[in-house]
């Protein structure tokens, strides 16, 4: 395929061995022990099956034949120290070089898991570079284990890497971007992301979370950044309950003001599907179109270039299913795969008192911000 041809598709890079991570001994978020039972199947809702369940659909619907389907180099050791102190990533790859282990919350990992993570990383990187030097329309990378709650020497919330944030300084050092947004909708706060980019004015980081959810103790609101970086970050704490309406009035009322203001060279989503409907670890009420909608309003954006970061999503079958409708507006196809929950999650949307208390707390949000 010409140079010409691949710059008007969509990217997809993924991995087997991605889905090769594994450890730890958990049933859902509770470690096994004392009254804990272990499970028979599953154990840390962070498993293969969301993702490789993602890629399966893709193909069976045939909307995989419309994407570049591709791999990725794994990162460097380079690369990585950039973001992560070098303590913690030799502590990391001595434990995966023999039996695995935990170095953090909830981030068992078994052996080659640090190889596995420096590959995840590298699948971001691919993507954010081609997109920047415009070799793809745009790019999806189904980046496993996560990166967006790790922070430079702990790893939490199953993130063993900050796959997006080494992405973005390896495109720096490269000279490919002076700026580039971060968008966080994964229903968790992006606390790891947020806190690598804290004071720096290059790179602008928001998420939309539930508040509280994970972790307890940020995302808060007046969490605005510091030094150089203050007004470079932004976050959007909603309650439980909120769905669809809430999510795409967030994006035309604060979202999109702040990135078309912004006018980064490119933006990155930290594209969690956990906000979805029926997922384990939230209580949000999104649905396939939800992810869909916002997919079509970022892409009205003036001269964006987007690269997309798998992060969470734990319901097995839901994630495929919201992954499939952003990567369907991502690359302008018509093949469509019918969601199973979309009538179900839309009765269960919040009525109209909950969605005008909603409106008004978003409006509170756009006087905090400053917006006119
Ligand atoms: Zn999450």
């Amino acid at each position: 395929m010409s140079a010409t041809e691949t710059s008007s598709k969509t990217a997809f890079l993924w991995d087997e061995k991605c889905f090769w991570h594994f450890g730890g001994n958990y049933a859902q978020l509770a470690p096994v022990r004392g009254h804990v039972q272990p499970m028979v199947a599953g154990g840390l809702p962070e498993a293969p099956e969301t993702k490789r369940r993602l890629k399966n659909l893709l193909d069976v619907t045939g909307l995989g034949d419309e994407l570049l389907m591709t791999g990725g180099k794994s990162v460097t050791y380079e690369d990585a120290l950039r973001i992560h102190t070098a303590e913690y990533l030799g502590e990391f790859k001595q434990l995966s070089d023999n039996n695995g282990g935990e170095l953090g919350l909830r981030t068992p990992f078994g052996p080659g898991a640090y190889e596995i993570a420096l590959l995840s990383a590298g699948l971001v990187k691919d993507a954010v570079q081609s997109v920047l030097t415009g070799t793809y329309k745009n790019a999806y990378a189904l980046s496993r284990p996560p990166g967006h709650h790790c922070l430079p020497d702990w790893p939490n919330g199953f993130c063993l890497l900050n796959n997006i944030a080494i992405a973005i300084e390896s495109a720096k050092v490269d000279k490919l971007t002076d700026r580039v947004a971060v968008l966080d909708w994964d229903v968790h706060h992006g606390n790891g992301t947020e806190h690598i980019f804290l004071e720096r004015p290059d790179v602008l980081t928001i998420s939309i979370h539930q508040d509280r959810c994970y972790p307890f103790d940020s995302g808060f609101i007046e969490q605005t950044g510091l030094g150089a970086g203050q007004g470079y970050n932004m976050n959007i704490p909603l309650q439980p309950g909120c769905g669809h309406a809430t999510y795409l009035e967030v994006m035309e009322r604060l979202i999109l003001p702040t990135l078309r203001a912004f006018a980064p060279d490119l933006v990155v989503v930290a594209c969690g599907f956990d906000a979805s409907g029926v997922d384990p670890l939230s209580r949000m009420l999104c649905t396939s179109d939800t992810f869909r909608e916002m997919a079509v309003m970022l892409m009205e954006l003036e001269d964006l270039r987007l690269a997309v970061a798998h992060e969470g999503g734990y319901s097995e079958v839901h994630v495929p299913f919201c992954g499939h409708a952003l990567l369907e507006q991502m690359s302008g196809s018509s093949v469509r795969a019918s969601d199973p929950l979309a009538e179900r999650l839309e009765r269960q949307q919040p009525d109209a008192d909950f969605q005008r208390y909603q409106s008004k707390r978003i409006g509170e949000m756009v006087d905090f911000f400053g917006f006119t």
